[in-house]
């Protein structure tokens, strides 16, 4: 049994794109794991932080791994890239959020899904719905009618 599974994903330490890059081919080879879409890359102003701009970017992958075993996973290519986490959001390396699994809404110590803060920032929601324009987010209704609300939000879609 497979799902997709919506993965966003941010960087803003380094050489960031190629960050974004190199993760999106490491996940589409993580076990059981096959990416089946990936949106363009974007910029965005840091939120409620300072640092350098993120490159972010969201990939929805067709996966057979648990969500918890996918969280895992995800946390294992952060460390492998440098993931330090000296502060609550701190810049960093790599960022690798696991927003939607499935219609599943999932609330544990380790992993709540839908991701809580994603109809809240630009630097998801665009991404997202440039890959699956009419996506649901359980609990939320249709992820597009948050774009009004982000729209002050500093976002821009990077040249290819
Ligand atoms: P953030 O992405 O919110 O800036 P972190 O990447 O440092 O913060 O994640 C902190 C913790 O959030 C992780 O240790 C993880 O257990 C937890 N977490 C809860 N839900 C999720 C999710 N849907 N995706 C990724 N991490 C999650
Ligand atoms: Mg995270």
């Amino acid at each position: 049994m497979t799902v997709i599974a919506y993965i966003g994903i941010g960087a803003n330490l380094g050489a960031a794109a190629d960050t974004v890059r190199h993760a999106i081919r490491q996940m589409a080879t993580l076990p059981g794991t096959s990416l089946q879409q990936s949106s363009a890359l974007y910029s965005s102003a840091p939120v409620d932080a300072g640092g350098d701009d993120y490159v972010n970017a969201v990939v929805a992958l067709e996966t057979d791994m648990m969500p918890e075993v996918l969280l895992s996973a995800l946390q294992t290519l952060e460390l492998a890239h440098g993931r330090e986490r000296p502060y609550r959001n701190a810049p960093r390396t790599l960022d690798l959020d696991l927003l939607l699994y499935a219609d599943q809404t999932i609330q544990t110590p380790l992993l709540s899904v839908p991701h809580p803060r994603m109809t809240q920032r630009a630097f998801v929601l665009l991404p997202l719905l440039e890959i699956a324009p009419d996506i649901r987010i359980p609990g939320h209704g249709e992820a597009r009618q948050y774009l009004p609300a982000v729209s002050g939000q500093e976002i821009f879609r990077l040249a290819e």
